[in-house]
């Protein structure tokens, strides 16, 4: 092991507790652990958002607990891995148990109820890609059923590119949209609200280092170049995009509005729970730019991922959320995070610290895994009942759509990725 794998290790001991009591309790997605990142600034002020670290149910201020001298949330993405495992080494060690800074950093400490969380960084650019290979062989029936899955998807990791003036931090409300649509049997489209408004359960995954224009990055360093994790509702207005996407992929379907959950999980504290990359027999092998032994043995990551969905009838008679879905990234991504930097740059597109890729929807192998309503209903043909006894093909306005992530392994402290929340508002008049 190097000098970072022992200090990284360290970090992750299961005896390790912090001081931060509410860091300690069973189930919490933020122990001493995790210590994700994350733009902050005190609740309804309009301060400079600066950087945090979630520990329980508190931040961490790095500049005033002295850890950094700057807001700048894209420059600590851009450190070299040694910086990032050392400034994690630091905060672990000050937040731990018996640690002489205790005294110091209390004062560095807000409540995250005291807090409004901002975009965790200044994203450059966003691309989405198309990993579960569930949803989109489900999806391709939907819109294709002669040919569910392109022949290119096994070879290819298929993406678009997305738009990020309209990502959106958990809390996000936004309009339903208008759009083209044509019904099957219309003479003609017109224009309208989306009768077929839908989220997609998705991870997105933050670039650290970037590369020169020009200069790939291969798959054995690819790793290097990704900071950390997030979960990324990209919600779809399924009429508007049925309509539109041939030939040229998905457009005004949608670029209304993307939500992300505010803390970035890094790839530092996602070290425990990481999985091997495999294809199906029979399957095809990626090509060899695409393929690693270190990707082969850990490529995936195990998070384990759920939908929750809040009508406004529900929220007004004091009703929790119910869950729609519960499943995990590994047994829904055809593509690991590294392949996706990797082939992103083969052709020398340069990517830069805070751009943005989506996973895809993350539909497990069963149907009530499935990671969109679009699959959950066959294509609105089958309602779900909720238990208080609505009904639901698509999202109406006022429904709330959470996301939840979390790790779990033997031998290693659960860590969350927290939730991310978005509203859906009447479409404008
Ligand atoms: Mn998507």
């Amino acid at each position: 092991m190097t000098n970072n794998d022992n200090r990284l290790a360290a970090t992750h001991q299961p005896s390790l507790r912090s001081w931060v009591a509410s860091a300690n309790t069973e189930g919490c997605d933020f122990p001493i652990q995790n210590l994700p990142f994350g733009r902050f600034r005190p609740a309804g002020s309009n301060e400079t958002a600066r950087i945090g670290v979630a520990i329980g149910d508190q931040v961490l201020d790095l500049k005033a607990a002295d850890l950094v001298d700057h807001d700048d949330m894209n420059r600590l993405m851009a450190s070299s891995a040694e910086d990032r495992v050392a400034l994690r080494a630091a905060i672990s060690a000050g937040l731990a148990e018996g640690s002489d800074r205790q005294s110091a950093w209390e004062a560095a400490l807000l409540a995250q109820a005291d807090v409004d969380m901002a975009v965790p960084c200044r994203i450059g650019d966003y691309t989405d890609f198309y990993t579960g290979i569930h949803h989109a062989t489900s999806v391709g029936k939907l819109f294709r059923p002669d040919q569910p899955l392109m022949p290119n998807y096994k070879w290819v990791p298929i993406g678009y590119h997305g738009r990020v003036s309209s990502i959106g931090v958990s809390g996000q409300r936004f309009r339903r949209p208008m759009g083209q649509t044509k019904a099957p049997d219309a003479q003609q489209p017109s224009l309208g609200p989306s009768k077929r408004l839908d989220y997609e359960l998705e991870l997105g995954f933050f670039v650290g280092r970037g590369n020169a224009l020009g200069e790939p990055i291969g798959i054995d360093t690819a790793e290097q170049h990704l900071f950390g994790v997030t979960l990324l509702n990209d919600w779809s207005a399924r009429d508007i995009q049925a309509w539109e996407y041939q030939p040229l992929g998905p457009f005004l379907a949608k670029n209304f509005a993307t939500t992300l959950s505010p803390w970035i999980v890094t790839m530092e504290a996602l070290a425990p729970f990481r999985a091997p990359f495999e294809r199906a027999a029979g399957d095809p092998q990626p090509l060899p730019y695409l393929d690693a032994p270190a990707n082969r043995e850990r490529g995936a990551i195990d998070i384990q991922v759920e939908v929750w969905l809040q009508t406004a009838k529900m929220r007004d008679a004091g009703e929790p959320a119910v869950r729609l879905t519960r499943g995990s990234t590994t047994q829904a991504a055809y593509w690991t995070a590294a392949q996706l930097v990797t082939h992103h740059t083969v052709n020398g597109c340069n990517l830069q610290p805070g751009d943005l890729f989506g996973s895809g929807t993350l539909s497990g192998p069963e149907p009530e895994q499935a990671g969109s309503l679009l699959e959950l209903t066959q294509g609105g043909k089958n309602p779900l009942t909720l238990p208080n006894g609505e009904t639901r093909t698509f999202l109406e306005d006022g429904d709330a759509l959470t996301l939840r992530g979390f790790c779990e392994r033997n031998g290693a402290v659960r860590i969350g990725l927290g939730e991310v929340t978005g509203i859906v508002e009447p479409a404008p008049r």
